[in-house]
């Protein structure tokens, strides 16, 4: 059987060119994709100012897939996570985290995770494969459909499923549609990638798009880092930070250090002034997630006191350090939390 493409996986200057082996005209691109990421529609037959003859011909090659919403549950502090069954019966999550006057929608960019880290759910069950570009834009889609007011979503980060650097270009493919005027429209300042550490990639990724980067740090010495970050042996802190540095963020940006705090494993006074004394030659925001445990693991989250104390440390050295205690934990929705079914 003859499988038409989906149109979600072309940007729009490979769509333009798809049309133009047709001799089709360049800014039907623009209007089709307007259709489809501004006004949501699901079929070519309701594009209205398009004539007949063509839609019949996009509709006969190309189809606008959509996800299958399987399950939306909602939890106590507002927040929602949405299963998602993609077409060969794979599961993905996503999260919608309300914030004070805007919402964030944490995607996933794959299936499963092969990074390995230890105190990860996701990456437990290794990686079963990567999301084709459509799959992680139509989770944007289908959240924003579901919603009653769909300009209060605002910010898009990849901190789901999977090691987004890892399916390097669908990830960048999805990005652009993400944040294109013909597409979805997302500020590139709002769009945040959140990587464990493939430093090449993450040069690759400067050059290629503009958005923001998050980096799962986890420790502040390769001893303990190798312990919890296999990656880390490929790419130990010095070349992880050597590449956060020469990174081009959107303007009035900094880099996000994500820091798991684990009791007993990274967590004491020492190990905040190490992250202080390694971050200092940069601009870094320091976000610290309390582990979020879950059956089967052996880590476990530090006492509120060891939390608070870490934080200090790194106040006192004058950064922007937040404790973000994960939402969603009541159904299973907070970091690290999230497993294909
Ligand atoms: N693979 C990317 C994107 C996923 S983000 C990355 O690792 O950056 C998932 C975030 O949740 C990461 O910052 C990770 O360090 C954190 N995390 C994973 N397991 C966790 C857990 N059990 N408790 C709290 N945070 C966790
Ligand atoms: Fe993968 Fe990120 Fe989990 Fe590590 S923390 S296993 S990279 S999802």
């Amino acid at each position: 059987m003859y499988v038409p493409q989906d149109i979600k996986n072309f940007t729009e200057e490979q769509f333009v060119r798809w049309l133009g082996q047709y001799g089709i005209a360049p800014y039907r691109a623009g209007q089709v994709l307007r259709w489809i990421y501004h006004r949501g529609v699901h079929s070519f037959s309701e594009m209205t100012d398009i004539s007949k003859g063509l839609r019949n011909f996009l509709s006969e090659r190309l189809a606008i897939s959509r996800p299958q919403t399987e399950q939306v549950q909602t939890s106590k502090d507002g927040s929602r996570k949405y299963l998602f069954r993609l077409k060969d019966g794979q599961h993905i999550e996503s999260v919608l985290i309300p914030e004070p006057g805007h919402r964030t929608l944490c995607i996933s960019s794959q299936v499963g995770c092969g990074m390995g880290c230890k105190f990860c759910l996701t990456g437990r069950g290794g990686l079963v494969r990567n999301l084709e570009p459509s799959e992680i834009i139509s989770q944007v889609c289908a959240v924003r459909d579901d919603l009653q007011d769909p300009s209060s979503l605002t910010n898009i980060v990849f901190m789901g499923m999977g090691e987004p650097l890892a399916n390097y270009n669908s990830v960048v493919q999805a990005i652009r549609t993400i944040t294109a005027n013909n597409g979805l429209q997302f500020s590139n300042r709002r769009v945040t990638l959140s990587t464990a550490g493939l430093a090449p990639r993450i040069d690759d990724l400067g050059r290629d798009v503009r958005v923001s980067l998050a980096v799962s740090l986890n420790a502040a010495d390769n001893t303990t880092r190798n312990k919890l970050m296999p990656i880390n042996r490929t790419y130990p802190i010095e070349i992880l930070l050597s590449a956060c540095r020469t990174f081009p963020l959107p303007s009035r940006r900094t880099i996000m250090f994500e820091y798991v705090l684990i009791a007993g494993v990274n967590d004491t006074p020492m190990d905040a002034e190490r992250l202080a004394e390694l971050l200092r030659p940069m601009r870094a925001k320091i976000n610290l997630i309390p582990f979020n445990p879950y059956e089967g693991t052996e880590f476990r989250r530090p006492e509120e006191g060891s939390i608070l104390s870490f934080q200090k440390v790194l106040l006192d050295r004058h950064y922007t350090a937040i404790i973000r205690y994960s939402k969603g934990g009541d159904i299973g929705a907070a970091c690290g939390q999230l497993r294909a079914r």
